[in-house]
């Protein structure tokens, strides 16, 4: 993290024989460990996904951005679904839990009926549904909280039985179907609170929290509304190391260095500008480490300040997750 290395250092480090590390890094105290659901197109463009991006922005970064966020030969957007999945001081957390297996999505195919071995990626990483502590919804979102349930019959039960789900109250109460607020996504996110959400909420297992929480000396989680009214960011600090793990406070490294592109499915345009500015500010300014949800390549980037924008300093040391394919 400290090198001046640049966007183009995967590419870099892989020509010079660099041997794929663990999918495991450890910041202070913490160990972060990514656990892939899947990695491919989304059968989006990226002038649909991000309306707001200039072609020249991809243009102009291509040399980095392809392939590993945007396929050269079709023009479709390449996106990761994964869970970062961290140990502190005793316990399991886990940020996210993508899609989840058969679940009916009439709105988004892409992501209807899957059958995905991710449980199998959490054994691999040495974590049983069981041995979870706490998870982590960022928001929401169809591609966040599926793993928050599993089909067991005919019914959905929660997948980590012994875990505190910590939700936003605020997009607890936007996503509500009995509150009936009108969303960007359309139907787009149907099914969701019910198969994935309520049955948590039922069955005792979240806690609902507001403004802020801290879940351990090292991890705190914030409201960063804007992509929904509930998003959250959870920050690491932990000795001299800092992190944030953001959702989809960006999809794409296209959005560091065009802060102001949102994706098509942020419901407050103007919020999640300005989040996306702030939480990216705070990051270069402590030199964190800056996780999303969906990137590709090495999933997590160091970043700085640069012009109007910002830049990828430097990737974490992750494997490339399309070399991860299981
Ligand atoms: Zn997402």
């Amino acid at each position: 993290m400290d090198g001046g290395g640049s966007a183009a250092s995967i590419t870099n480090r892989r020509d010079q024989g660099w041997p794929l590390p663990a999918n495991e890094i450890t910041l202070g105290d913490v160990t972060v460990t990514r656990v892939r659901e899947y990695y491919g197109p989304v059968d989006m463009t990226p002038e649909t996904f991000f309306p707001e991006s200039t072609p020249r922005t991809w243009e102009e970064h291509s040399s980095w951005l392809e392939p590993h966020f945007v396929d050269p030969g079709t023009r479709i957007v390449n996106s990761a679904i994964q869970t970062w999945l961290l140990r502190s001081e005793g316990r399991i957390i886990v940020v996210d839990t993508g899609v989840g297996n058969h679940k009916e999505r009439p709105y988004a195919p892409v992501w209807s009926r899957l059958d995905t071995g991710f449980l199998d990626n959490l054994a691999a990483a040495g974590v049983r549904p069981e041995d979870v502590d706490v998870v982590v919804n960022t928001h929401l979102h169809v591609d966040h909280v599926g793993w928050n349930t599993f089909l067991d019959g005919r019914s959905w039960v929660p997948t980590f039985p012994n875990a505190t789900y910590l939700i936003a109250k605020a997009d607890f109460d936007f996503w509500n179907p009995a509150n009936e607020h009108r969303s960007v996504l359309g139907r787009g996110n149907q099914n969701v609170f019910e198969d994935s959400v309520a049955p948590v909420h039922e069955a005792g297992l979240t806690t609902l929290w507001e403004g802020s929480y801290t879940i351990d000396a090292n991890l705190r989680l914030d409201l960063a509304p804007g992509h929904t009214p509930g998003s959250s960011v959870l920050t690491l600090a932990s000795g001299t190391d800092r992190a944030v793990f953001v959702g989809d406070l960006l999809h794409n490294p296209v959005q560091i260095v065009e802060p102001d592109a949102n994706s098509c499915f942020c419901e407050d345009p103007a919020g999640a500008r300005a989040t996306r500015r702030r939480i990216l500010g705070w990051a270069a300014d402590h030199r964190a480490l800056v996780f999303p949800a969906h990137l590709g390549g090495a999933g997590a980037a160091e970043v700085a300040r640069a012009g109007n924008g910002f830049a990828v300093k430097d990737w974490a040391p992750f494997a490339d997750i399309s070399e991860d394919a299981r």
